[in-house]
């Protein structure tokens, strides 16, 4: 939380010319539209906890039936554990289909922290507002996130990407 997917994400779509598909901005989309979807993830979201795989992996698979997906895609926070990257990786298989590279970008947690409260001045985002909400993201990612690169690492997929800098 806070690396800069988002930023990234944008640049690399618009130089690729392929969709950015990311799980957080379509939760967070769920909820302002009040779905069922929504009503689920709210709560945790607003905690800093992680939305459950089964419905994370619904999201993903649905939007994946959309055209503009046929020339690739970048996907941005997703997947965000273990059970969510093979579940990604079945869903490929059957559309003949694989992940090219895995990016993960490096910043340290008081720079996080930082960049994330400061974001919470404008984005609307009440999990960006309190540092204990954005203190649980950050556990969330160490316990459950950081060790889906060992799970790219092993197709040698994975490029560390330092986060820190200029844009
Ligand atoms: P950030 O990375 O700054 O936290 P995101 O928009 O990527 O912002 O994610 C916001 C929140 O949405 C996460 O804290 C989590 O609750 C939920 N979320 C987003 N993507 C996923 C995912 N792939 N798996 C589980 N939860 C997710």
């Amino acid at each position: 939380p806070g690396a800069g997917k988002g930023t990234q994400a944008q640049l690399i779509c618009k130089r690729y010319d392929i969709p950015q598909i990311s799980t957080g901005d379509m939760l967070r989309a769920a909820i302002r539209e009040g779905t069922e979807l929504g009503l689920k993830a709210k709560s945790v979201m607003e905690s800093g906890g992680l939305v459950s795989d089964d419905l994370i992996i619904g999201l993903v698979k649905e939007r994946l039936t959309q055209p503009d997906c046929v020339n690739g895609c970048l996907f941005d926070g997703f997947p965000r554990t273990k059970a969510q990257a093979e579940a990604l990786d079945k869903l490929l298989k059957l559309k003949n289909a694989e992940i090219g590279v895995f990016l993960a970008m490096q910043v340290s947690e008081e720079e996080l922290v930082k960049r994330l409260l400061n974001r919470g001045l404008t984005s609307g985002r009440s999990d960006d507002t309190n540092e204990m909400v954005i203190r649980s993201r950050i556990t969330e990612y160490n316990s459950k996130t950081s060790s889906v690169a060992d799970y790219y690492k092993q197709y040698n997929k994975v490029v560390m990407v330092p986060g820190e800098g200029c844009i």
